[in-house]
């Protein structure tokens, strides 16, 4: 599954943030309850209510979500990729990531101590995206002089990964960051700077935690940080831990009523969730029938049988086609029966980009 790891200077609210995420997903997901994987670890069923759709159609008995994880990442401080407090565990954790939620301080408040003495958020991202670039110039310094050679000597696999790595090298000592790259590559090349496994090439989602007033608005903290986020390519929510952490704790009426009070719509676990998919280029596809209604994530782009593998190595590896029925068509025409008869359930094959919301059979040989 798809792991966002949460990441911030110490005290700005990641771990309210994180227990109220966690905490919020289990009372929306009842039939797939929050596990702890580790201790800082939480899946959280992903919030879609295409599901409810399909399943009222389809009579299924379970509603099965898709899930990402969220991990806290202990607190990182100026120094950490020298190794000073917590940075070396920082380090190892934050490698095994998909993307990264990057909590920041946008709320005043005196009795809760600012590590750097002041609240200003762009500062504390940089301070921490420094500390990232640090460890991945490092790191690529070390690795390069080798492939170097190699590439002189016409080694195949240095003479394809050295580019990308030059290129990375070239970034980070000019004081970028290597997700620059990601909208520069072409699918090789991303695969390649994936296996570099560098800290700054994981796509960022800011989030602004402001104080409970600032919620439904933001305030001039988050629109410092959104300017800031526009320009870099990454995502920003705005959020209040403290709404959050105590939503959390409410039953589903009660916690709609008190966002309402707040001018909110909906948890901003949701926000978080969607931002994430958007910021992961993902997508959901479903699977329907008597039994369950389940959802399932997949890379947008992808065929058809890489996202039956996604259920089992099986359905790939013996994937005949896939019978295919879009979202939409699905609801309105009233499920697979009438969509078969109005022509709307397509047989696809091995070449199918799946599309958002697709309704899919799989037919494979065993
Ligand atoms: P972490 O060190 O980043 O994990 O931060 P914590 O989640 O432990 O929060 C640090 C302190 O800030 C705790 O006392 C929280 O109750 C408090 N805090 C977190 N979010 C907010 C917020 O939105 N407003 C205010 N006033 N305090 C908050």
């Amino acid at each position: 599954g798809f792991k966002c790891g949460i990441v911030g200077l110490p005290n700005v609210g990641k771990s309210t943030l994180f227990n109220a995420l966690t905490r919020t997903a289990a009372a929306q997901a009842a039939n797939y309850p929050f596990c702890t994987i580790e201790p800082n670890t939480g899946e959280v069923a992903v919030p879609d209510p295409r599901m409810e759709k399909i399943a009222a159609i389809t009579k299924s008995k379970g509603i099965i979500p898709t899930r990402i994880s969220f991990v806290d990442i202990a607190g990182l401080v100026r120094g950490a990729s020298k190794g000073e407090g917590l940075g070396n565990q920082f380090l190892a954790n934050i490698r095994e990531v998909d993307a990264i939620v990057h909590v920041l301080r946008c709320f005043e408040d005196d009795d809760i101590t600012h590590v750097e003495g002041r609240i200003d958020p762009v500062a504390d991202a940089e301070t921490v995206e420094t500390e990232l670039m640090l460890s991945d110039l490092e790191s690529l310094e070390r690795r390069i002089v080798q492939f170097r050679k190699r590439a002189t000597g016409k080694d195949k696999e240095a003479t394809t990964v050295l580019p990308v790595m030059e290129r990375a090298l070239e970034l980070l000592q000019a004081g970028k960051p290597t997700r620059l790259l990601l909208t520069e590559l072409d699918p090789e090349g991303l695969r390649i700077l994936r296996d570099l496994n560098l800290l700054t090439s994981h796509p960022v989602l800011y989030v602004c935690n402001v104080a409970e007033g600032d919620a439904a608005t933001g305030n001039a903290y988050s629109a410092a940080v959104e300017k800031m986020a526009a320009a870099q390519g990454a995502g920003t929510v705005v959020i209040s831990a403290a709404i959050e952490a105590e939503v959390a704790q409410l039953p589903d009426d009660d916690a709609r009523e008190f966002l309402a009070d707040m001018g909110l719509e909906e948890p901003g676990l949701n926000k978080v969730i969607r931002a994430g998919y958007a910021l992961l280029h993902l997508i959901t596809y479903f699977t329907a029938g008597p039994k369950e209604t389940r959802a399932w994530t997949i890379e947008k782009g992808t065929k058809a049988p890489q996202a039956a593998g996604v259920i089992h190595t099986d359905f790939e590896r013996g994937f005949i086609r896939a019978q295919t029925i879009g979202y939409e068509d699905f609801v309105t025409l009233g499920g697979e029966v009438a969509a078969k008869e109005a022509g709307k359930a397509r047989d696809e094959g091995k070449d199918y980009v799946v599309q958002d919301g697709d309704v899919m059979l799989f037919r494979f040989n065993t």
